[in-house]
């Protein structure tokens, strides 16, 4: 039994050229298993691949709000398709962002409706990316729960209280990354204290974010999981040791193919 990061960008180019020395690390730091998160076509399809090189990885595949106007014709096709891959356990990551404004807002929030279309096609969860748009994110969330229960995590969860509760109602889990670990984060982490333990997650968003004592450190890498982690047990007050065997749980209640025994013989488009 060991960690699981909910959220690694390893198909980067930072920690991609060093996969066997991040997972051997990762290893180390009894993490047990990598999720793969994809921004466009052309990781999504990475993403995947990376999951033959190791017994520890699976992908998700999507298109991150900021990368919709780049999105080819067929890059929603090329999505649909590499989600039947077995070692595909989540979409995304998609959602909603307005702190940049790469993407026009209308783009954004068709790619992250695609996303939950499939969502409910597949049973596959949404990994759902938030920034500067808590109100425009709870209405979109609120009419795709008129179709039921949703299945997905609010991931690198900066939000507030009232948000992170909204997102619990919709049936939604909540993650959290290094920003938990920063001094300034006091009150991020009051949100945290708050949010039940049936329903968290951790993560890294590496190669992005690393958490506190490698604040300034370049990139973040899965190991350091453990940082963020040892945060969480603390606003928990529990044991580090039970707040893995929970996240873990939640891990694969979410991602429910992680352990599916299903031959990875989808060939790749
Ligand atoms: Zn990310």
């Amino acid at each position: 039994m060991g960690w699981i990061d909910t959220h690694a960008h390893l198909a980067d180019t930072h920690l991609v050229v060093q996969l066997e020395e991040v997972l051997v690390r990762a290893r180390s730091a009894n993490l047990e298993g990598v999720l793969c998160v994809a921004v466009d076509e052309e990781t999504s399809l990475q993403c995947v691949e990376l999951t033959s090189r190791s017994e520890m990885l699976r992908a998700s595949v999507g298109i991150h709000p900021n990368y919709g106007q780049l999105a080819s014709a067929h890059a929603w096709q090329a999505v649909e398709k590499l989600a039947e891959h077995p070692r595909v356990v989540a979409l995304g990551e998609s959602g909603l962002d307005k702190y940049w404004d790469d993407c026009p807002f209308e783009l954004q929030l068709e790619f992250f409706r695609k996303h939950w279309a499939l969502s409910r096609a597949t049973d596959l969860p949404v990994i759902i990316h938030m920034r500067e748009c808590e109100a425009e994110m709870l209405d979109a969330l609120q009419q795709e729960f008129a179709n039921g229960t949703l299945r997905g995590v609010m991931h690198s969860f900066a939000g507030s209280l009232d948000t992170a509760l909204r997102c619990l109602e919709f049936g939604l889990y909540i993650s959290f990354a290094g920003m938990l670990t920063y001094k300034k984060s006091s009150e991020l982490r009051e949100v945290a204290k708050q949010i039940p333990l049936e329903r968290l997650l951790v993560e890294t968003d590496c190669p992005y974010l690393s958490p506190e004592p490698h604040r300034s450190k370049r990139p973040n890498e899965p190991a350091w999981v453990v940082h963020t982690a040892r945060v969480l047990a603390d606003v928990k007050s529990i044991p580090v040791s039970e707040l893995m065997k929970h996240t873990r749980q939640n891990t694969l209640d979410l991602f429910s193919r992680w352990n599916s025994t299903e031959p990875a013989s989808v060939r790749l488009p």
